[in-house]
């Protein structure tokens, strides 16, 4: 292969990692273990058969991003959607970090830092404080000069935990006026957390959703960004026109009919949370209090707990490659019948591994 035709930058970068395995149990990638119900799913499917496949979708998801701007009491021009939430981060790059700087937590979601490095923005990873804290002091030192874009999920992923309101308003008030200060709230709806407040006041904030978490919607694909119509008006610039498909629009405004059937969802996913947490407790195992849909634990051998859950059909995630994180695995809170056999399946590990069993 000639070695010039691609940018550096891409040839450098780490793809974005991802292996897919079959497991009885799936509580590996953070979604929704509840698929649509059957009328939900009839809904949709009757919009489907309704759309006119022939003509091009709505320019921007029009009337989806109307629907959404609902939810938040917002106006429909600072919505944008997009086919998930990780294309509205490239999108974010190239609006503010471009030739200029992205800063991005170090560990959090990785694709932050990794569309920084393939759209050659100055990237600057900045460490989790201690117990895996925000580091209010040093992200606000970081966008206090400059320019660019901040990435900051709230809560924080992958450890889970929150994010105090009061930080992100400390940061996202000492920003030099060249920053896009970006809260990735993908997992607020299980910490009931709502930061619509930091968008109202200052025009430099973004919030990111997707529909892929509590919405149940990972395979549907759809995010979207709420700011200030003015700052919207420049991304929806920059998301590719057309870019959400009809039966994409189909799905998702099919599901947000049912705002109730999304609330329940949520509480149940709360509710076994806690579950799973006050288990994990009586057993000694160290995790970080989480106020999404997922727990980080800490092992001492995370790739043989890997292994040996992976041997009672539980597949989870591991997490110890990341900076930081030594010893970590990932447990998205499923269903109360996959939690307890997760349960089951740790109790079955080996106690050689160090596995503590309560
Ligand atoms: N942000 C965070 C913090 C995430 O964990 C994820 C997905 N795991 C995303 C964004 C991307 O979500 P999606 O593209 O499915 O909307």
């Amino acid at each position: 292969m000639d070695e010039t035709n691609v940018r550096p930058e891409v040839r450098a970068a780490p793809a974005y990692h991802f292996e897919a395995r079959p497991a009885a149990v799936k509580l590996d990638q953070n979604e929704s273990p509840h698929d649509l119900p059957g009328p939900l799913r009839d809904a949709a499917l009757a919009r489907l058969a309704a759309a006119e496949w022939h003509r091009y979708p709505a320019l921007h998801a029009d009337h989806l991003a109307a629907r959404l701007a609902g939810r938040h009491g917002w106006p429909a021009a600072g919505v944008v959607v997009a086919g998930g939430s990780n294309v509205l981060i490239q999108a974010l790059v190239v609006l503010s970090g471009l030739g200029r700087r992205t800063v991005a937590l170090s560990p959090s979601f990785p694709l932050y830092a990794q569309q920084a490095r393939l759209l050659g923005s100055d990237l600057r990873e900045i460490p989790l404080g201690p117990d895996h804290g925000f580091p209010t002091e040093a992200v606000a030192e970081a966008v206090a000069t400059g320019s660019g874009v901040a990435f900051l999920p709230a809560p924080l992923a992958p450890t889970g935990n929150a994010v105090d309101l009061g930080d992100l308003r400390r940061v996202a008030e000492a920003a030099a006026p060249g920053w896009t200060i970006v809260i990735d709230e993908a997992y607020a709806e299980f910490a009931g957390s709502d930061h619509a407040a930091l968008a109202r006041d200052l025009p430099r904030v973004v919030l990111l959703r997707t529909l892929s978490k509590a919405f149940g919607l990972a395979g549907a694909r759809l995010g979207y960004a709420v700011a200030q119509p003015a700052l919207a008006t420049e991304l929806r610039k920059v998301v590719l026109p057309f870019s959400v498909s009809a039966l994409q629009l189909a799905v998702g405004e099919a599901v947000l009919e049912a705002p109730e059937w999304i609330a329940e969802r949520v509480r149940a996913t709360v509710a076994e949370r806690e579950r799973l947490a006050a288990e994990l407790r009586a057993r000694g195992v160290r995790f970080v209090p989480s106020v999404t849909n997922f727990l980080l634990l800490t092992v001492a051998d995370a790739a043989s707990v890997h292994r040996g859950l992976l041997e009672h059909g539980v597949l989870v995630r591991r997490q110890d490659h990341l900076p930081g994180l030594p010893g970590a695995l990932r447990v998205t809170v499923g269903r109360p019948d996959e939690n307890d056999a997760f349960l089951r399946a740790w109790d079955a590990l080996p106690r050689a591994n160090g596995v503590p069993h309560g």
